[in-house]
């Protein structure tokens, strides 16, 4: 005989309600607001599109986390959800309830305490503010504070149906609420199209804006405005796409120098950014400078990855304060193989007490090149994780750089490429990529335990992946 749950009198309550909307709805002035919480989850789940939308409503507590809802897309709840809020903005008087401030539809958001609190910082304070002013007659509508509205979107060409509902649902309410939306991304998109979806939100609420365009340099100054309003960035991710694969990389000519400049100059304005992404960009050194000077915070992350740098680039580097205290550094994709590298070096001595995650893959650096770093590198004993994978180093210098990490006693990633020694004349001998891999991890064992050491070739002519040695040997996909 099977045992039947014992329901809670709260959960039986809430059964009992989502059985009849029509009660629900008519009780939800008089029910203990202890219940709503429950209510709202179960009424969510099953569907109760009716009882959803009355309930944002009457919603009693300042903060409503609707958890899902932007991953699941599913439209009829999520325009009850919308149609609850448009009822509680169009109300000509306050209800006895209808107390939400904030209705937060983020993956994770990470202000977020508990529904069951109902309460969020910020929010519950005001609450208690207004609470203590009982008796005074409501606020006309006018001169309520505006409710804030915290969603993820992501700009792209291809959008799903509801967020593009949303936007335009948003985008005619924009007086009356307030939109704010941390993590922005647009992608692949016009100027055009990321001014009407900058248009709708409130930018000094982002927090990272990742920008993955074609624009040209004036392009890219155009928008620099919107920059200049997001004040409280802490993450700037900009990867310019090349159609044309035979241009390395869009040097600015003359007339784009103005507009540069004046992108790089809306950094001035960033004085929280902690995190710096550059991806697929090309800069004379002057520009860098300018970037560099504009900083105003240390950063923690410095990545400028399949750029195309000078000798003057890297000497700007090392000369920057901000970029003394990195705990990431990533220069994977940029050719370092005929560069003076002795900046690199000052740049790792600087950031020896920080630095968690270095990242040089594909820079083709040589043997002499990266013997060079070696001092500096066996100063940072923080290192979590370091990648050098497509670099070309012999079994000699990467038995050296072992003696090197002696004391990183904080490493779980190690990724090294595979010795010239693998190679015949640019062929993977595959015996001898396994052989002396197996040789050199013995080699670090010897000197300390690596937690997880990966060796990789190039990749291979036909399919460009690499064969990876990862305790055992596993060959590109054209040879498995
Ligand atoms: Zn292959």
């Amino acid at each position: 005989m099977g045992i039947w749950p014992i329901l809670t009198l709260e959960e039986l309550s809430c059964q009992a309600l989502l059985r009849n909307e029509a009660l629900a709805i008519s009780a939800l002035g008089k029910l203990p607001i202890s219940l709503f919480p429950e209510l709202f989850e179960e009424a969510f789940s099953n569907q109760c599109t009716g009882i959803v939308k009355a309930m944002v409503v009457a919603w009693p507590f300042p903060y409503l986390r609707v958890k899902g809802m932007m991953n699941t897309f599913d439209s009829e709840i999520f325009h009850a959800v919308l149609d609850g809020l448009d009822g509680l903005l169009t109300q000509q008087v306050c209800p006895t309830r209808g107390k939400l401030r904030v209705l937060d539809f983020q993956r994770w958001p990470s202000e977020f305490r508990t529904i069951q609190a109902g309460t969020e910082d910020g929010v519950c304070s005001a609450e208690t503010v207004s609470e203590k002013q009982a008796g005074k007659p409501p606020p006309r509508p006018e001169l309520r504070p505006r409710i804030q509205v915290r969603i993820d979107l992501y700009f792209r060409s291809q959008m799903e149906e509801a967020e593009t509902y949303f936007l335009q649902w948003a985008q005619q309410r924009k007086d009356s609420l307030q939109l704010c939306c941390k993590d922005v991304k647009i992608v692949m998109q016009s100027l055009d199209n990321a001014r009407t979806f900058l248009s709708v939100f409130e930018l000094e609420y982002i927090k990272v804006l990742e920008l993955t365009v074609d624009w040209s340099w004036c392009t890219l100054a155009q928008f620099s405005t919107y920059l200049s309003e997001m004040r409280n960035l802490h993450t700037v991710y900009l990867v310019h796409i090349h159609w044309n694969l035979c241009e390395v990389c869009f040097l600015p000519c003359f007339d784009e120098m103005n507009c540069l400049q004046k992108f790089f100059s809306q950094f001035s304005g960033l004085s929280g950014l902690q995190h710096l992404y550059l991806q697929g960009f090309c800069f004379f050194s002057e520009h860098m400078k300018l970037l560099l000077r504009n900083l105003k915070t240390p950063l923690e992350t410095f990545s400028v990855t399949q750029c195309q740098l000078f000798q003057s680039h890297l000497k700007d580097f090392a000369l920057c304060p901000f970029l003394h205290q990195l705990k990431h550094l990533d220069l994977s994709g940029v050719l370092l193989c005929n560069v003076f590298i002795v900046p690199l070096r000052l740049l790792l001595e600087m950031g020896a007490g920080s630095l968690e995650t270095l990242e040089l893959q594909g820079c083709k650096i040589k043997d002499s090149q990266f013997r060079e770093l070696l001092p500096a590198l066996s100063q940072c004993s923080q290192l979590t994780k370091v990648n050098f994978y497509s670099n070309d180093f012999s079994m000699n210098l990467l038995r050296d750089l072992f003696h090197h990490t002696a004391n990183m006693s904080k490493m779980t990633m190690e990724q090294y490429p595979a010795p010239r020694e693998c190679y015949d004349r640019n062929y993977i001998i595959v015996h001898t990529f396994s052989q002396l891999c197996s040789q050199l991890v013995d080699t670090l064992r010897a000197i300390r335990q690596p937690r997880r050491i990966c060796f990789a070739t190039y990749g291979c002519r036909r399919c460009f992946q690499p064969f990876v040695y990862d305790q055992v040997t596993r060959l590109c996909p054209c040879l498995q």
